[in-house]
């Protein structure tokens, strides 16, 4: 079953951790090369152990950290073409890039990652579909807007990692940033307000959804609980009154905890172990006409620098 961890999120620094038995996937990092390896360790993960990281975009708060971290280590790092190309600019460590288009599928180890573009005012910035063993778990992280894209591919997933940048009101009222960065922030291609973060999980909300983990929360014009207000609020009102919201902070780790509820997965198992044994029982005949399942999409371009 996939887990998800968030060693911090902010414009500090974002990084998470996806991991499937021993698949390790860090999406993002944003944070110092020491940081990354402390608060992995904090998390119980040894950073030699990771098998790959995945960019969401090349923002240095989602990428500061990987030249240093990557030098230690031969890990590859998964971004779209045109987000390497920036990042390798700034880079001297020897690192193997997996390049792929926006929308493209691809696996690491038995996790199956589905990519798609997102409006951020980014080279080709991407948000993610994890799926592996009966669970699900999208990841967003700097949307200036929600697109049917974005919900279409979202939905229907267990856990949801979306951002929550600002509280409309405290950004317009904040002193400190000038109108042209407030512009920036607030426009189409920039961040998520804790209304449109709303609309996106209610957007996307069914059955499955159990988990919302927050983040990229701005320390100014933000704050968890108001954020975590807005979106249980719209949530109940739509009748999903038992989704868990979470916020991830900055400075401390939010523990690995799994996507999908356990009982909820067992049953899952358990369904698909009927449905195999009623497969086993059908003619052959019929069994014959089922078309075989397409292998996941793969295309990347991989070189060593
Ligand atoms: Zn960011
Ligand atoms: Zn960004």
């Amino acid at each position: 079953m996939l887990k998800l961890a968030v060693l911090g999120s902010g414009s500090s620094g974002n990084s998470a951790l996806v991991c499937h038995e021993d698949t390790r996937i860090l999406v993002d990092a944003g944070l110092s090369a020491r940081q990354l390896g402390t608060r992995l360790h904090a998390l119980g993960v040894d950073p030699d152990s990771l098998t790959a990281i995945v960019l969401t975009h090349e923002h240095s708060d989602h990428t500061r950290g990987i030249d240093v971290f990557c030098r230690q280590r031969r890990l590859p790092v998964y971004a779209t073409i045109r987000t390497a190309v920036v990042v390798r600019e700034k880079m001297s460590s020897g690192v193997i890039w997996r390049q792929f288009e926006a929308g493209d599928s691809f696996e690491i180890g038995r996790v199956k990652i589905d990519s798609f573009s997102v409006p951020h005012d980014a080279n080709d910035p991407v948000g993610y579909r994890f799926e592996c063993a009966h669970s699900s778990l999208g990841f967003l992280s700097d949307v200036g807007h929600i697109t049917r894209m974005i919900l279409d591919r979202l939905k229907g997933v267990d856990t949801l990692f979306a951002e929550a940048n600002y509280d409309e009101t405290l950004l317009q009222n904040d002193t400190k940033r000038p109108w042209a960065t407030k512009q920036r922030i607030s426009n189409r291609h920039g961040h998520l307000s804790n209304e449109q973060t709303a609309e996106l999980v209610c957007g996307i909300a069914g059955p499955n959804l159990s988990r919302v983990v927050l983040g990229h929360l701005s320390s100014d014009c933000n704050t968890p609980d108001l954020a975590a207000g807005v979106i249980a609020t719209q949530l109940r009102e739509r009748g999903h009154a038992g989704v868990v919201i979470e916020c991830a902070g900055r400075d401390e780790p939010l523990p690995l905890a799994p996507v999908v509820h356990e009982l909820i997965y067992r049953s899952r198992v358990a369904e698909e172990i009927r449905a195999k044994s009623a497969r086993v029982c059908e003619p052959k005949a019929a069994a014959a006409k089922t078309p075989a399942p397409s292998g996941p999409h793969w295309n990347q371009t991989e070189w060593a620098f």
